[in-house]
């Protein structure tokens, strides 16, 4: 049609026909090899955003991504009015493995930890994340207190069970969980995480593998 048609009926000849074909196939060459850099570079940041929301360790999200994802989603419960809880979970006497079985042996055990974590089934749209050397969050959406607190056992109980292939000198695996859930008094992330911490440090104080739940003051 183009050549046909071209300037009202002239028809291209000889060479022009040669040149106007090397124009759109050097055209077309370079829209090809732009497009396939663009793709490429789209999956190197794909790629580098997840590394940089994944602890390598474990292959769950990081401490980044759940400040990103918390933030996210505790304005919406709180918008919706949805209730939403948070576990922190602490793997007790975790020290003693690495000092009696090595660093490795720790690093085993936290991989298996994660992979339980990640089997097991939580509520629909639970998110969890690795949050520093053997502490973990979960967040579960439309769960409150006493659900929490239910699953919260729940988890404690099946870790205190599953076999690790090492265990602190003192006894099995066991974990202590802080159990907050967002009610009055939480209005930010910062303090619904503080009363998980808190609640968590409670766990520990009460003599570890078990869950404390964190009461909120009446204002
Ligand atoms: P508690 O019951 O009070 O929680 O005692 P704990 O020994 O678990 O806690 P503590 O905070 O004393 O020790 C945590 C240890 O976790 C210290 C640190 O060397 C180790 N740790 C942190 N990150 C890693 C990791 O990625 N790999 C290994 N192997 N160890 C880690
Ligand atoms: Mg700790
Ligand atoms: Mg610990």
């Amino acid at each position: 049609y183009f050549v046909n048609n071209f300037d009202e009926g002239r028809i291209l000849r000889g060479v022009e026909i040669i040149e106007y074909f090397l124009l759109f196939f050097v055209t077309a060459l370079l829209v090809f090899y732009a497009c396939n850099y663009i793709d490429k570079s789209n999956l190197v940041i794909q790629n580098l955003t997840e590394t940089a929301m994944t602890d390598s360790l474990t292959n769950l999200p990081n401490m980044r991504f759940f400040t990103q994802q918390f933030a996210w989603i505790f304005n919406k419960s709180q918008k919706r009015k949805k209730a939403l809880s948070l576990f922190i979970i602490d793997i007790d006497h975790f020290k003693e493995i690495n000092d009696f079985h090595g660093h490795q042996a720790g690093n085993t055990v936290l991989a298996q930890f994660s992979s339980i974590l990640k089997n097991r089934t939580f509520p629909p749209r639970t998110m969890f994340a690795r949050i520093g050397g053997e502490e973990f969050a979960v967040l579960l959406q439309n769960v409150g207190t006493e659900q929490a607190a239910l699953i919260a056992d729940f988890l404690r109980d099946e870790i205190e069970r599953a076999k690790f292939p090492y265990n602190p000198v003192s006894g099995n695996v066991t974990v202590s969980i802080g159990v907050a859930s967002m009610g009055y008094n939480y209005r930010t992330t910062e303090s619904l995480f503080e009363a998980a911490d808190q609640a968590l440090y409670q766990a520990k104080q009460n003599g570890r593998n078990q869950i404390a739940i964190h009461q909120e003051e009446s204002e």
